[in-house]
């Protein structure tokens, strides 16, 4: 449990200590980590961590000793999990660009399943097959033309997506995988991210059980997207009703195909906090302003997609509402519509900040990435160090 009192305390431990040192860096939670792979478990599915939405190798290291499955989408993930994983995960292999070599690469390392996209993913597969003489299970992306009703941005079902096959291509798809004997053991989809209620999914539903009546399938490959809870006071659907709901509708229309979800954002996402200073505090004709230590380059997510991440400081000082990070860009800002209380020098914390935030920081005004700590036992562990600036002028020749 994260709370904030005088200062954060995680688990009883007080960061005071560790943030007159550091200024700014993500803070995890084991403990309640644990408890979302608790709650994952329970469902009972097989359930792929999408790795995209947090890669820190320590907490992939956790994923691979109770998950153990994971969802990928290159090369640079693949090499990751093998770097970490003891024994052999199982891998789906999602995206909409596989290159050659990443193909190759799977294909040799037997990985579970790669999920196509298109016609000419397939040649290159088969092709590829045909050259190493192996065989690859395949599950097709169908792009349903379905709203997700989420943020544009994260919306993935809608037919001017660049995402899957669509439905109207499926009939020719099933011809050609037969003329090439090839292994398509599932249909596959992901309509977008940040789901909160299951209009959406009923729909989705539906489609499949149409599909399943033209054809059967070993597997069902929903994808992720379930919503997490970025405003602490609104009620989303939670995790175990979703799936109840969806495995019920799928029972009830006698669809036997084993359920694979791929699910990212929901396991990271609420257990970490984003911490940081208050640099400076000033007012220009019209506005308040604050300015923090930590900005876009940090946490992209509401310049990129206008999303909300609740801020906290203590409640001493000046109110103000616009909270600003120190990058050169205007939209460099968080969004927010509450009144907060705020002293220069003084600790903020953005919420929800566990999933694409660390993922998406980049070197931008030339800042190194910060660190990502996590409370572990009653004690503080560094799991990524501050960057080096050595890191940042590597690879200039
Ligand atoms: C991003 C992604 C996911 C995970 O989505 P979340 O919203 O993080 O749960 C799952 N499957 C595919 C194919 C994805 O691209």
């Amino acid at each position: 449990m994260i709370e904030f009192k005088n200062t954060i305390v995680v688990n009883k431990i007080n960061i005071k200590s560790i943030f007159k040192k550091v200024n700014s860096f993500y803070l995890y939670d084991y403990k309640k980590i644990f408890y979302h792979i608790y709650i994952i478990n329970k469902l009972n599915l097989y359930c792929f961590f999408s790795i995209k939405s947090n890669d820190n190798l320590y907490l992939l290291k956790i994923i691979n000793n109770t998950i153990n499955k994971f969802d990928i989408v290159s090369i640079g993930e693949l090499k990751k999990i093998i770097l970490i994983s003891k024994k052999k995960p199982y891998i789906i292999f999602s995206g909409s660009g596989k290159t050659t070599l990443e193909l190759i690469f799977s294909i040799k390392l037997n990985i579970f399943c790669i999920n196509v996209e298109s016609f000419q993913e397939i040649f290159k597969i088969y092709y590829i097959m045909n050259i190493l003489k192996k065989n690859i299970n395949m599950m097709i992306r169908i792009n349903p033309n379905i709203d997700a009703k989420t943020h544009e941005k994260i919306t993935t079902g809608k037919k001017k997506n660049k995402f899957g096959i669509l439905i109207s291509s499926i009939k020719n798809f099933f011809i050609m995988s037969k003329i090439l004997k090839i292994n398509i053991i599932g249909y596959d989809f992901h309509i977008g991210s940040q789901i909160d209620n299951l209009s959406p999914i009923k729909k989705l539903l539906h489609l499949i059980y149409i599909l399943y009546k033209f054809k059967k399938f070993q597997y069902l490959d929903l994808g992720g997207g379930i919503g997490v809870n970025y405003y602490k006071t609104k009620n989303i659907i939670k995790i175990k009703n979703f799936y109840n709901i969806i495995k019920h509708s799928l029972k009830k229309k006698k669809i036997n195909s084993k359920l694979l979800i791929e699910i990212g954002r929901y396991f990271f996402c609420n257990t970490c906090v984003l911490v940081s200073k208050i640099n400076y505090i000033k007012y220009n004709v019209n506005i308040s302003i604050c300015i923090t230590s930590i900005g876009m380059n940090d946490i992209l997510r509401p310049s990129l997609y206008n999303s909300y991440h609740k801020i906290e400081s203590y409640n001493l000082g000046k109110t103000l509402t616009n909270f600003f990070g120190p990058i050169c860009e205007s939209s460099d800002k968080f969004i927010n519509n509450n009144n907060i209380k705020v002293k220069t020098n003084s600790l903020i914390i953005l919420h929800s900040s566990g999933s694409y935030c660390k993922v998406l920081s980049n070197n931008y005004n030339s800042k190194n990435k910060i660190f990502e700590i996590i409370v572990y036992k009653n004690k503080l562990k560094i799991i990524f160090n501050l960057e080096k600036f050595k890191n940042l002028i590597n690879n200039y020749e």
